[in-house]
């Protein structure tokens, strides 16, 4: 069985192919949105989702979030006493949701299709792949989130030939994509995109006002400085900047040191503030339509993903670049989602799909290091030589040849980078090869150097040496970023050996992180209350008795909703 996954920066989904339309699938508590968040908990096991949420500002020691922003690097984060790799936090999201997909499925789920920035340079995609690999997935495709984003809406499945951009704002990553749709073929143009940019930056708008009229005055520490009342200012932030998507005025409380503090920002102060921002969302739409060499107005249509475009002011700036209102029918924190589904669906060649064909573009050049011989015999080293140009159509194959520029030189260091710098030093190195070749005069030895991208936007470089005819695969592994087979071997071992909180008692982890969650916000009597309802729920839990777990549960969640503003988590 086969599902599609939307792996995102502040929330992940699964969804399948079914009946002949995506079916979102639930998670252990009946949410289709499951936090991209993983918990240490104090007995060593890993919570994941809403649980571990919760507990991003009562234990934010133990517990990792926006960790997609990190994949691709040797980052290491840590929870409690334990260090984990970005793709193997990851790979515990995915983990989770497969668990989800097979409750809901009733059979092993072992494929899946999984979504990607479109801008996510190889290191990303291939970190990606490896979480894919240690959540136990086969990993029969990445697609690049906008594609999906299209293929949700089912545009580039008729016949008709057109250009759609794909507006992408997310937690944490923002994504442009024009796509040209012809007889079943859906091309991705031109990718741009901000990988620091998405709806956080504008929740930092409000921490910043926020801080500046009255956090600094009630003692709060600033924002560089680590203090645990600043999980609990994001997360109202946050919230304060959804409820300004529909209202005019948005509240934000808060205690700190036992002391309630509110403060409240009006949507035009919100909007005015974050122009700065919002600048910086304009600037790769405007350089996808210029590297495509397209006009606004011959766009046929314009969709939204990420829930960040709910903001009024991002719909506002869009309608006004493209000149029409985008299309957002399909929810947009769902849309990618559904869209991995399709392409799962096409996988699987299930009834109801007509055959399309998808191509993607290159999101970025890449190209090897040379060393340039001048006529006057100085030599200049580490000059980037493209292979294969941004933009161009992928799957693609490219050869270029290279040649010595020493008599006898038996070497040649290949380096692999990707980047758009003229000199390598500016660019991403993605490896290394060392090929060996036969002695002779200066420019008489070539080596082909062929680059291969494949359909999910991996690379492949081989290197042949024209006089031997011997052909060496370079191996992208030796970058810090990526694992090798073997390392993703070992980490799976050890990944698997790790505790996962039980699918049945996830409704009960995420009450009891909920539950901390509010008794360390809340004061006077509301704690009382919520400590009270607490402290039977954890009796009942250590009785073990089920029914009385299940009374107990059932108060504490009366008493938490009618004391919780953030219901919508
Ligand atoms: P995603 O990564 O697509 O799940 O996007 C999550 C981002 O969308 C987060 O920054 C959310 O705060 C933001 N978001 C979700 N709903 C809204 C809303 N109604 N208004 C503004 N931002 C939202």
């Amino acid at each position: 069985m086969i599902i599609g996954i939307d792996l995102g920066t502040t929330n992940s989904l699964a969804a399948t192919w079914r009946n002949g339309e995506s079916m979102l699938i639930p998670n252990a508590i009946g949410q289709v949105l499951t936090p991209s968040v993983v918990s240490l908990d104090e007995r060593g096991d890993l919570l994941v989702g809403q649980a571990a949420r919760e507990r991003l500002s009562t234990h934010p020691q133990r517990t990792a979030s926006v960790f997609k922003r990190y994949m691709g690097t040797n980052r290491a984060l840590t929870l409690g006493e334990r260090d984990f790799r970005p793709e193997e936090l990851s790979a515990l999201v995915l983990r989770s949701l497969k668990a989800d997909a097979e409750a809901m499925l009733d059979e092993p789920v072992t494929e899946a299709v999984i979504t990607v920035p479109a801008y996510f340079n190889d290191l990303q995609r291939k970190a990606t792949q490896n979480a894919g690999k240690l959540a136990g997935f086969e990993v029969r495709r990445l697609l690049t989130e906008p594609t999906a984003a299209a293929l949700a809406y089912s545009i580039g499945l008729g016949a008709d030939e057109h250009y759609v951009m794909v507006v992408d704002l997310g937690g944490g990553t923002f994504d442009v994509s024009l796509l040209h749709c012809f007889e079943g073929v859906m091309e991705v143009r031109a990718t741009a995109g901000d990988t620091f940019l998405g709806g956080e930056n504008f929740d930092d708008v409000i921490i910043a006002a926020f801080m500046e009229e009255a956090g600094s005055a009630a003692g709060i520490p600033p924002i560089g400085q680590w203090a645990p009342v600043h999980g609990a200012l994001r997360r109202q932030a946050e919230l304060a900047k959804r409820r300004l998507s529909d209202a005019d005025v948005a509240e934000l409380a808060l205690v700190y040191q036992d002391r309630p503090l509110t403060w409240s920002m009006s949507r035009e102060k919100f909007e005015h503030l974050s122009e700065p921002v919002l600048a910086r969302v304009r600037l790769p739409i405007e350089r996808a339509l210029h590297d495509a060499k397209i006009d606004p107005a011959t766009l046929s249509q314009v969709i939204l993903a990420g829930g960040a475009t709910r903001m009024p002011m991002m719909r506002r700036m869009i309608g006004r670049l493209f000149r029409r209102m985008p299309m957002s029918h399909i929810n947009p924190d769902e849309v990618v989602a559904r869209g991995a589904a399709v392409s799962a669906g096409l996988i699987a060649r299930s009834a109801g799909l007509e055959e399309v064909v998808m191509t993607d573009v290159a999101p970025f050049t890449l190209g090897i290091s040379v060393s340039h011989k001048g006529e006057d015999g100085v030599r200049t080293s580490g000059l980037f030589m493209p292979i294969i140009e941004r933009n161009t159509v992928i799957p693609a194959s490219r050869v270029k040849v290279v040649t010595t520029i020493e008599d006898n030189q038996t070497s040649l260091n290949l380096e692999v980078f990707q980047g758009e710098a003229p000199l390598v030093k500016d660019n991403i190195k993605l490896g290394t090869m060392k090929l060996r070749l036969p002695p002779a005069r200066e420019g008489e030895v070539g080596v082909g150097v062929r680059f291969t991208y494949d359909p999910s936007g991996l690379l492949e470089v081989e290197a042949t040496v024209d006089k031997t005819g011997v052909t060496q695969r370079v191996v992208i592994e030796g970058n810090p970023g990526a694992l090798s087979p073997q390392e993703v071997a070992e980490r799976l071992e050890k990944l698997s050996a790790l505790k996962l909180n039980p699918r049945d008692d996830a409704g009960n982890a995420a009450l009891l992180s909920r539950a901390q969650r509010l008794f360390e916000q809340r004061l006077g009597r509301t704690r009382v209350l919520i400590g009270a309802a607490l402290a039977e729920f954890l009796s009942a839990i250590d009785g073990q008795a089920p029914a009385q777990i299940r009374v107990a549960a059932e108060h504490l969640r009366k008493v938490l909703d009618s004391h919780d503003d953030e219901s919508s988590f």
